[in-house]
Order: structure tokens, then C-alpha cells, then sequence
């Protein structure tokens, strides 16, 4: 084989690569480590992750996207071009890439993505919109028949919620209530309440093992450690999966609220489909207990789980990279790093 065809999705929370006839090879969380004293690379991925919210001394660790977007672009670089360089180091040629990016990135971002991607290694470079790839990897077939399709990725940083038909993006609406929002809402739940400060990444367990979008009948119990409000010492407390639910209840009735927001606006035929074949749930935030049955409750629609939520997104560039149809259909095909160029100027 000589050239290599890739796919990249930039989450928020992790980084994933797939290498075409392989698969997804590379799942890392989205952190670099870098030295205080001369600003150089120590660590990405795995190992950064560890040093984070440690904060041992000369070091300094950076999450480089926020709410979804490239926010700081050297660091994005860095993470990509160690990544490429790995799975590069024996091919005779770069590879083409597919990358992911959100529905409501402007052309301009779309061109600095573009570059970001190239300059890290890629030969050519092709986007597409995240909501198209979440549905292809979700095994939804978007062939150009006009069925309207809702697809709700739900990752760290964003819920994006969109309306697919005729392999094509018709509407979509991006929110910042996702993982960390609900991780942060139980953080402070805890600290009224329990009058226990709670850290980033226990907030995150708790939620994994008990939190549950709809009360259990029988509640269950976790014990859990902190820090004292007052007295800083550390302290434990029994968290019940109840607790959890009443500190997660506003965001998630925010983000039900969000999705009814644009079924309202949604053309009557399109939502008339979506309301028979239901709207489909990715990402890792979709995977909280009970999601799908209490918003399908709510909006009074069926509402699914993905197989594999993580991955329906990574999993779609592969399918994109097989039938490159849904891409053409929107306008993409692969670019050079010359061929940018006029990219995003009109
Ligand atoms: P991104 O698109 O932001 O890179 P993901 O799709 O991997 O991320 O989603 C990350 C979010 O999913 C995190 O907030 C994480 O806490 C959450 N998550 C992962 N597994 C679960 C789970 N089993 N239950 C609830 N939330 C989960
Ligand atoms: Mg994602």
C-alpha cells in the first residue's frame, strides 16, 4: 500500500485517529504537558493526563480544545504531528485525512483546521461536518433520500444537535451542556450540600457509576472522598445515586430543552420522519444511565442509544473514506496544502 487514508476526530475530551483497513488506532485524551522553564514538549495523551490537576512543579498541562473548537492551535499541532509522525514513521508517502469538524465552525476556522492538519504531516486534507460523520458511524445510511434523521453528540465540551437529510446537514444548534457541565454541576452540588469540595476527575467517576438521568426506585450508595469546605481537611461522604440526579436535574432538563428548541424549528415533513424513526444519541456524555429513556419521556419521541458511542464519530470518517458520496455531496474533497490557499477568501 502507498499512500495512507486517515480519520481524525479533535474532541474535546480525546483525540482519535483512524488508519484506513485498520481501523481506530489512536484514542488519547486531548492534554499536553509542556516545560515551564523553555516551553517544550514533555508529554501528550495518557501521560499528560496524569500530570494534570497535579500541577507538579515546571510543569505546565494544557487542554487545547474548549467547547468543541481548536482553541489553542500550537498545542492542537503538537498533539497532531506526534500522532502522525507515529503511525507515518514507516510509509513511503503522507496520508490523506479526514477530519471532523463541527456543523457551526465558519469558513474560516475550516481553512485553519485544514492547515493545522497539513502543517502537522497530512499530504491532503478533506472536513467533515461532525453530525454526518456521528450518523455514518452510528450505521445510519444517508443515501439521497430526503428522511430527516436527528443526531445528538454529547461529548465534554458540547451537545450538538442536528438534523440530517439527503446526506446533508439542514439544521443544527451546538450547546455547551455536555460532560464537564454535569462533572461541574455535581462538584457544586456537593459543595452546598455536602459541604465537600469534590476533584475534577471523582466528579466524573461518580456520575459514571451512579448517576442516573431517571430516579431508581431503590437509590444506590457510593462513598466519596473530598476536601472540607471550611476546613480543607480531608473528609468522605456517602453519595446516593438520588444526590446525583437532583445535581444533575437542571442541566439535563436544559439540554432536553435545547433538543425540543430545535425540533420546533424543524419543517414539518422532516420532523414528521423524526418523530417515526426517533432521534439517535453519540459521544460519551450519551452514555450517562437513563439518558435516552428520560429524554424520550420528555420530548415524547423515541430516542436511542448508538452501539459504541465513543466511536460513532471516528468510526464515520472510515465509512466517509470508503464512499467518499456523502462528502462530495457537501462540497468536499481532498485539498493540498497549496490548494488552501484560496480557501475561505470569497
Ligand atoms: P469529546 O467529543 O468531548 O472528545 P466523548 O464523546 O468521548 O468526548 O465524551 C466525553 C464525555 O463523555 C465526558 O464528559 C465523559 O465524562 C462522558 N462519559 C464517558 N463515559 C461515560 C459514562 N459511562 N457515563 C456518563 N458519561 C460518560
Ligand atoms: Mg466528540
Amino acid at each position: 500500500m502507498f499512500s495512507m487514508n486517515m480519520g481524525i476526530d479533535l474532541g474535546t475530551t480525546s483525540v482519535q485517529f483512524l488508519v484506513q483497513g485498520r481501523g481506530v488506532v489512536i484514542d488519547q485524551p486531548s492534554v499536553a504537558a509542556y516545560s515551564t522553564k523553555d516551553n517544550s514538549l514533555l508529554a501528550i495523551g495518557n501521560e499528560a493526563l496524569a500530570m494534570f490537576g497535579k500541577n507538579p512543579k515546571g510543569i505546565r498541562v494544557i487542554k487545547p480544545m474548549g467547547g468543541g473548537v481548536v482553541q489553542d492551535f500550537d498545542t492542537i499541532e503538537h498533539i497532531l504531528r506526534v500522532h502522525v509522525e507515529r503511525l507515518c514513521k514507516n510509509a513511503l508517502f503522507k496520508p490523506n485525512v479526514v477530519v471532523c469538524v463541527p456543523s457551526s465552525v465558519t469558513l474560516l476556522e475550516q481553512r485553519t483546521i485544514m492547515d493545522l492538519v497539513t502543517v502537522a504531516g497530512a499530504a491532503k486534507v478533506c472536513l467533515i461536518e461532525e453530525p454526518l460523520a456521528a450518523a455514518l458511524g452510528a450505521g445510519l445510511r444517508l443515501e439521497s433520500k430526503p428522511e430527516g434523521h436527528m443526531v445528538v453528540d454529547i461529548g465534554g465540551g458540547t451537545a450538538d444537535i442536528a438534523v440530517i437529510t439527503m446526506g446533508q446537514v439542514s439544521l443544527s444548534k451546538s450547546v455547551k451542556i455536555a460532560g464537564n457541565t454535569i462533572d461541574e454541576a455535581i462538584m457544586r452540588w456537593c459543595r452546598r450540600n455536602k459541604r465537600l469540595v469534590l476533584g475534577e476527575s471523582t466528579a466524573e467517576r461518580v456520575k459514571k457509576l451512579i448517576g442516573y438521568a431517571l430516579p431508581l426506585k431503590k437509590p444506590i450508595a457510593l462513598p466519596v472522598g473530598g476536601k472540607d469546605r471550611v476546613t480543607s481537611q480531608p473528609r468522605s461522604v456517602v453519595l446516593t445515586s438520588h444526590d446525583i440526579y437532583e445535581a444533575m436535574r437542571d442541566r439535563l432538563d436544559a439540554l432536553s430543552e435545547s433538543i425540543r428548541e430545535v425540533l420546533m424549528t424543524t419543517p414539518p415533513e422532516l420532523a414528521g420522519d423524526i418523530a417515526r424513526s426517533g432521534i439517535l444519541l453519540t459521544g460519551g456524555g450519551a452514555m450517562l444511565h437513563g439518558l435516552p429513556e428520560m429524554l424520550s419521556q420528555d420530548l415524547k419521541t423515541p430516542v436511542r442509544l448508538a452501539k459504541n458511542p465513543r466511536y460513532c464519530v471516528i468510526e464515520g470518517t472510515g465509512k466517509a473514506l470508503k464512499n467518499m458520496d456523502v462528502l462530495i455531496r457537501n462540497g468536499q474533497h481532498f485539498r493540498t496544502r497549496e490548494e488552501l490557499l484560496g480557501y475561505a477568501e470569497d
